[in-house]
């Protein structure tokens, strides 16, 4: 019989999509050990996003919860990785938002008036005139991140550092003991003091956590070639027009909580090809179009802590579509309460639902 040698790390992650990859490298910076098992084609969330920081988003402008020290961490840490990696992931954009109606403009006015947060993110309103419209609409500075190329840099990084294990989670594999928990599965045992749950949805399929309140979402996004003048800003009304260079334009994203698949559909393309040119009427050329699901939490926030019963298991999921603002303060907050006991802030706690306490 072929004799296994075991693996002693400190932390195993699960999932290998931006959260998963983030947490390894924060982990691996301040001198811990880590292995991630990731198979990429469980779910590609990561790899299609459109990588937006919109700083308030929704019918009701939401600003991003904690907005102040979740964008800085997100801006030093992207940068910690350009400066690694010798490659750009990250630009600020101007952002146009344009109202839909008077509803909604005056929502705008009576939150604005109340809010006085917001005088920081968005400093005006106004309308350029290439998109006057009856409504008016707010501009303010957003942020695009590289996800797929962090997530493959990371990916790449992480096969070269001997902590990547490619191959699919199986979670009857796992056994908890006080100290530690041991992975036993194929020709491997990783002994670890936290395995970290960041698989995306599919937190919905474990045994350990399938009553996780996550509502996740399908989203399917278009990559255009719009045939007129560049765009200069990122534009949102009902859909969003994300400029990616020269006249290629990234259009999305639908959202849909039935038929939770990652198979591109005919009728969404044409849904939002439509919703893109009532904004920005030129014509243009479907050159992608992609499809993936969100691992929403039902309340919109990411969820951190550890399982009530098997505390040596962690998570770090729920990012919806703010994965790419959320998961480097995350993965900092994370790694602080296991290792050093710093509390959670409350809202992306996971014992903000009493049944996890
Ligand atoms: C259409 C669309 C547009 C989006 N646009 C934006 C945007 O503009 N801005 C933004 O911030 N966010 C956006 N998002 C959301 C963003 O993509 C997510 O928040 C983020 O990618 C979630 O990352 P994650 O690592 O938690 O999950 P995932 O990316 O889903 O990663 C989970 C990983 O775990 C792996 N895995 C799962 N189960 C197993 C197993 N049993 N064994 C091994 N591996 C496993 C999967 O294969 C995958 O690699 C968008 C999402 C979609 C779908």
């Amino acid at each position: 019989m072929k004799k296994i040698s075991p693996e002693v790390t400190d932390y195993l992650i699960i999932g290998g999509g931006l959260a998963g990859c983030v947490l390894a490298w924060t982990l691996v910076r301040r001198g811990m050990r880590c292995r991630l098992v990731d198979t990429p084609l469980l779910s590609n969330a990561s790899r299609i996003s459109a990588g937006i920081i919109n700083p308030i988003s929704g019918k009701r402008f939401s600003l991003l919860w904690d907005a102040d020290r979740v964008v800085s961490k997100a801006q030093s840490v992207y940068a910690a990785l350009e400066e690694q990696f010798r490659q750009s992931f990250l630009r600020s954009i101007p952002a146009l938002r344009l109202f839909t109606d008077q509803e909604e403009h005056d929502v705008w006015f009576a939150k604005r008036s109340q809010t006085i947060t917001f005088t920081d993110y968005v400093p005006r309103e106004h309308v350029s005139e290439r998109f006057s419209q009856d409504f008016g609409g707010i501009s303010y500075t957003a942020w695009h991140v590289e996800v797929e190329a962090v997530v493959m840099r990371l990916r790449a990084w992480l096969r070269d550092e001997g902590c990547l294990v490619e191959e699919e989670f199986i979670e009857e594999h796992l056994h908890f003991a006080t100290n530690e928990v041991l992975y036993a599965a194929h020709d491997k045992q990783i002994h670890a003091k936290y395995v970290v749950m960041c698989n995306g949805w599919k937190a919905l399929h474990s045994a350990l956590w399938r009553d996780l309140p996550l509502s996740p979402a399908k989203g399917e996004l278009l990559t255009v070639r719009a045939e007129a003048p560049p765009l200069q800003e990122l534009v949102v009304k009902n859909v969003f027009l994300l400029p990616l260079g020269h006249t290629i334009v990234r259009i999305g994203a639908s959202y849909s909580w039935e038929h939770l698949d990652e198979t591109p559909t005919p009728e969404t393309a044409q849904m939002l090809l439509r919703k893109a040119q009532e904004i920005f009427p030129v014509p243009m050329t479907i050159l992608r179009h992609d499809a993936g699901v969100r691992p929403a939490a039902q309340d919109s926030k990411p969820i951190l802590g550890v399982h009530p019963r098997e505390t040596r298991c962690a998570i770090m999921n729920g990012f919806g579509s703010k994965g790419a603002v959320y998961t480097p303060f995350c993965a900092e907050s994370l790694v602080d309460f296991l290792e050093l006991g710093t509390p959670l802030a409350e809202w992306c706690a996971l014992t903000r639902w009493k049944a996890w306490r």
